[in-house]
C-alpha cells in the first residue's frame, strides 16, 4: 500500500519489537516472476506460472533483485500459499522486502507484489516511533463492524488513488520472522493498511473492493494515468 491518509486516522494501539532472525544458507521458495532477472519466466506471465527458485542467503541480491509486479500482471490475482513454520529463507525475503518497501516509499508490501506467492507482508506506516512489521501467515481474527473510508493507493497500481471502505479496527495474528506468534490490535491507517496487504495474499487488489462501476472507471483512469507518465509508469 502506498503511504496515505484515511479520513479519521487513529494511532495503532500496539507496537511490537522484532529482531533479525538467524542466517540461513540455502533455501527453496516458490517464486513467480513477471520479469525476474534470473527467472526463466517470460514477461507475459500467465496464471499459474510459479517456478521453484533457489536463493542463497549471502548472494540473494545477486541471484534475484526483487522487482515490483504491477497491474495487470495476473500474479497479483493469485492466492498465496502459507509459509511452512521454520521454513528457511523467509528471514532474507522479509529483509529484502523491507528494503524495497523503503526504496519504493510504500507503507506496505505483500510478497506477490515482488513475485513471491507466499503469505508474507511488510508494513511501516511511518508513525512515530517508526515501526517495521514483518508478518508471516497473517490472519485477521477480529474486525470491527464500524467501517471507515480509506484513501488508498498501491505500489502495483502506480499513481491511482481511490476511496475504499475498510473495517475501522482489526486484530491480526501472525508469525514474526522467528516464527513466534504475535498479535496486532490495529486502528486507523494501520488497520486499513493491514487489510489492504492481507487482501494481496488472496489475490485481491483494493480496486476489487470497489463497486463494479467504480472499479471499471478506476481501471480506465489507471491506464490513462500510465499513458500520461510513460517514462517511469509510477510515482
Ligand atoms: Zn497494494
Amino acid at each position: 500500500m502506498e503511504s496515505g491518509k484515511i479520513e479519521n486516522p487513529k494511532k495503532s494501539s500496539i507496537g511490537l519489537s522484532e529482531k533479525h532472525g538467524k542466517k540461513i544458507v540455502v533455501k527453496k521458495i516458490l517464486v513467480a516472476s513477471g520479469k525476474g532477472k534470473s527467472s526463466k519466466a517470460s514477461s507475459s506471465c500467465s496464471k499459474g506460472l510459479a517456478i521453484g527458485f533457489f536463493l542463497t542467503a549471502c548472494h540473494m541480491s545477486e541471484v534475484r533483485e526483487m522487482e515490483l509486479i504491477k497491474y495487470p500482471n495476473p500474479i497479483l490475482s493469485q492466492k498465496c500459499a502459507e509459509v511452512e513454520v521454520g521454513a528457511s529463507g523467509v528471514s532474507e525475503i522479509l529483509d529484502e522486502m523491507s528494503k524495497k518497501l523503503y526504496e519504493w516509499e510504500g507503507a506496505g508490501l505483500a510478497a506477490p507484489q515482488v513475485g513471491i506467492l507466499k503469505r508474507i507482508v511488510v508494513i511501516d506506516i511511518r508513525e512515530e516511533p517508526p515501526h517495521l512489521y514483518k508478518l508471516i501467515n497473517p490472519k485477521i481474527t477480529r474486525k470491527s463492524e464500524e467501517m471507515v473510508e480509506s484513501n488508498e493507493g498501491c505500489l502495483s497500481l502506480p499513481i491511482l488513488r481511490e476511496m475504499v471502505f475498510r473495517h475501522a479496527s482489526v486484530t491480526v495474528e501472525y508469525l514474526d520472522e522467528n516464527f513466534k506468534e504475535k498479535q496486532i490490535e490495529a486502528t486507523g491507517f494501520l488497520s486499513c493498511c493491514l487489510q489492504h496487504e492481507l487482501d494481496h495474499l488472496d489475490g485481491v487488489l483494493y480496486i476489487d473492493r470497489l463497486s463494479k462501476f467504480k472499479r471499471s472507471r478506476a481501471i480506465k483512469e489507471f491506464y490513462k494515468l500510465q499513458e500520461e507518465k510513460p517514462e517511469d509508469g509510477g510515482e
